[in-house]
């Protein structure tokens, strides 16, 4: 089959479209026919060799997908051929076909395209994650979604708008803007014009891509009890604590990467209504052949993001 396959960490040149052996699924394993494959920012860095998770060389790149089900191990409750999307694989999805932990496969509704499945898996559990398990988000709420336009962006503020509580979400670019908010924020904000945040204050909950940026103003803008959940940072930066401290502020962490399979799993357990009934649609943004990984791993660290990337086998 064919597959991108790192066999050097580096830039996106070693992603190659090589032939590899198509893999066979043992006891809890399946295998998916790749329909579309999603590409995170997360990918680009296990590229680098320089991310918390470092596979063995070689490997396949690629968390997220979604196809059919080509066959299954022994025992599995997974037909053959039916509609899947598998959530934050390690085994690499880049590939036309991806083995994956069955507890990882998840049906995907007639309504949603393969290309939508393929933007579920990372985004919705790191979104879910952030606003519901670490900052524990409810009704009524005021929730800012700070970079609103990616992947994750956009599935905290589906979620969000859901369980009821005030959304505003941040974008760069216009095209972007009008995404969040047809995506159900209440109020827009534009995180490339000068003086945005000079008006956000009381926000209850921030859900913040780029904390290096960010994180100080974060805490300013924070209502009594407020918590900023770091989702996204790349690089150092400086807070006044003190802003956190006159608040009852609080700074949370949150890595995916903490969550173990169950817990994943009971995720995706309760994202499975809002895909069937529409309250929840992932948002696919531009495709890219599967031979052109590198380009893909190029435009997502470029600004204008419009939901999630994809890869096409
Ligand atoms: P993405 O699809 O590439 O989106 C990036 C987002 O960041 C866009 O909405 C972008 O907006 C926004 N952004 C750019 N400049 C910003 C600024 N100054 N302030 C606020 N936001 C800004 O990436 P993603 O998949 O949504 O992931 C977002 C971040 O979270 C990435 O850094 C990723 O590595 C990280 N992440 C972490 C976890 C975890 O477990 N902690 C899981 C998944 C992702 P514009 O393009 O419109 O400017």
């Amino acid at each position: 089959m064919k597959a991108i396959l790192v066999e050097r960490f580096g830039g996106p040149e070693v992603l190659q479209l090589k032939d590899v052996p198509e893999p066979t699924p043992g006891p809890g394993q399946a295998v998916i026919r790749v329909k579309a494959a999603g590409v995170n920012p997360a990918d680009t860095y296990v590229r680098c060799g320089t991310y918390a998770f470092k596979p063995p060389l070689p490997f396949i790149p690629g968390f997220d997908c979604a196809g059919l089900v080509e066959s299954a191990g022994p025992g599995s409750r997974l037909a053959p051929g039916s509609r899947v999307y598998a959530a934050f694989a390690p085994g690499g999805a880049y590939a036309e076909l991806a083995l994956v932990e069955e507890a990882r496969v998840h049906p995907l509704p007639q309504r949603l395209s393969f290309e939508q499945g393929a933007a579920i898996g990372v985004a919705y559990a790191t979104a879910h994650r952030a606003l519901f398990h670490r900052a524990r988000a409810e009704a009524g709420e005021t929730v800012l979604v700070h970079g609103a336009s990616g992947g994750v962006g956009l599935a905290a503020v589906q979620l969000a708008r859901r369980a009821g509580l005030v959304v505003w979400g941040s974008a760069g670019t216009e095209e972007g803007r009008r995404l969040v908010a047809a995506n159900g924020a209440h109020r827009v904000l534009d995180h490339g014009a000068a003086g945005y945040f000079d008006e956000v204050q009381g926000v209850d909950i921030i859900v913040e891509m780029l904390a290096n940026v960010n994180l100080d103003r974060d805490l300013r803008a924070l209502a009594p009890g407020g918590r900023v959940v770091v989702v996204g940072s790349r690089g150092r930066v400086e807070i006044d604590p003190r802003a956190a401290m006159t608040r009852d502020g609080s700074i949370l962490g949150m890595s995916l990467w903490n969550a173990s399979l169950e817990e994943q799993a009971a995720i995706h357990k309760e994202l499975a209504p809002g895909f069937a009934d529409g309250s929840l649609t992932p948002a696919a943004g531009r495709s890219f052949p599967l031979s052109e990984a590198a380009q893909a791993h190029a435009a997502v660290l470029e600004p204008g993001a419009l939901g999630r990337l994809v890869l096409i086998p």
